[in-house]
């Protein structure tokens, strides 16, 4: 059997399609242009290449973006003014700090400072909080766990009742995606570096997503023929053989694995393009959320 690879970046090509018509469908009905401010802080290149990235994917489907990039030693209290400027900012739908913030800056109370209506990210506490009760709905949910599901939901898998199993418990993948599972009626087991016979667990998962960071962890045996795999995954390997000396692998043994599952996602190519075609969704969700303000 071989697995049916989902194709990413051509699923996220027509969720930007769609951004992109309904943007144009605002402008059209004299609606504002959905704005979007990214705030960098310090220079980590890989930083500063996913903020281009975004603002790049935002000119593309009309939405205006701000682009604020901070000095590193930037203080506490004058971050958060700057996010609290952008909260009161009638043309800023969406805010996205970009993470991990330097040392010495508290992460959560920056979280904290944005707007629930305006968390495109879906980070701030009172929206991860939400989605971790049962009948309350977060205004928005982080983009990489909802392009997993979308991901799913695109093959036609059924999620409800599904057995599915979470490699990975961070606050912006692991964690947030279990809860969505959850919430769509999945029996969910999250699995981290103290889990005991992953392969074990793994085996019994009708839905596996993989989100640990670790190069082609995922094997062969781990996977229930015919299960989907989602590998959120993304690590960069020495490969003397290519030009740069190196490249990018997910968390699932591709070629092993395509030859068991049912569908699969390649990295690169596959939940990479999904997050940034779901930010630019809740950026789109948040301008039609202040229209009703
Ligand atoms: P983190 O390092 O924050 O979390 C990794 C998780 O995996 C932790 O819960 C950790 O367990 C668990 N883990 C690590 N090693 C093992 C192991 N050997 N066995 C079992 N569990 C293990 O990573 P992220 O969640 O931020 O990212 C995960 C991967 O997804 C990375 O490759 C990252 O690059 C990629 N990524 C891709 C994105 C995209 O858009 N495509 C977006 C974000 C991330 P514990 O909690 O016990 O430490």
């Amino acid at each position: 059997m071989s697995a049916k690879i989902i194709d990413g970046t051509a699923i996220a090509e027509q969720v930007r399609a769609q951004v992109a018509r309904e943007v144009a469908a605002r402008l059209e009905a004299g609606l504002s242009q959905p704005g979007l401010a990214t705030v960098l802080v310090g220079e980590n290149p890989a930083s500063a290449q996913y903020v281009r990235m975004k603002q790049k994917n935002c000119e593309k489907v009309g939405i205006k973006s701000f682009g604020q990039i901070l000095p590193a030693d930037i203080s506490q209290a004058e971050l958060e003014k700057v996010v609290s400027d952008l909260n009161a900012s009638p043309e800023v739908n969406g805010i996205l700090v970009q993470l991990p913030l330097p040392k010495g800056l508290d992460e959560e109370r920056v979280l904290n400072t944005i707007s629930i209506n305006k968390d495109v990210d879906g980070f701030h506490p009172v929206n991860i909080g939400r989605l971790a009760q049962k009948g309350r709905k977060p205004q928005f949910v982080p983009c990489t766990p909802d392009g997993c599901i979308y991901l799913i939901d695109a093959m036609g898998v059924p999620i409800e009742g599904a057995s599915a199993v979470v490699l990975g418990r961070s606050n912006i993948v692991g964690m947030p995606v279990a809860l969505l599972l959850v919430e769509r009626n999945a029996t969910v087991t999250i699995c981290h570096s103290r889990s005991k016979d992953l392969p074990g667990i793994c085996r019994e998962a009708d839905i596996l997503i993989a989100a640990v960071g670790r190069p082609e962890m995922v094997r062969r045996d781990w996977v229930k023929p015919g299960a989907i795999v989602i590998d959120v995954g993304s690590n960069r390997v020495e490969d003397p053989t290519t030009e740069k000396g190196y490249r990018w692998v997910g968390d699932v043994a591709f070629d092993e694995v395509k030859e068991v599952a049912g569908a699969l996602t390649p990295s690169p190519g596959g939940v990479g393009p999904m997050t940034i075609a779901m930010l630019l969704r809740n950026t789109l969700r948040a301008a039609q959320l202040a229209d009703n303000m």
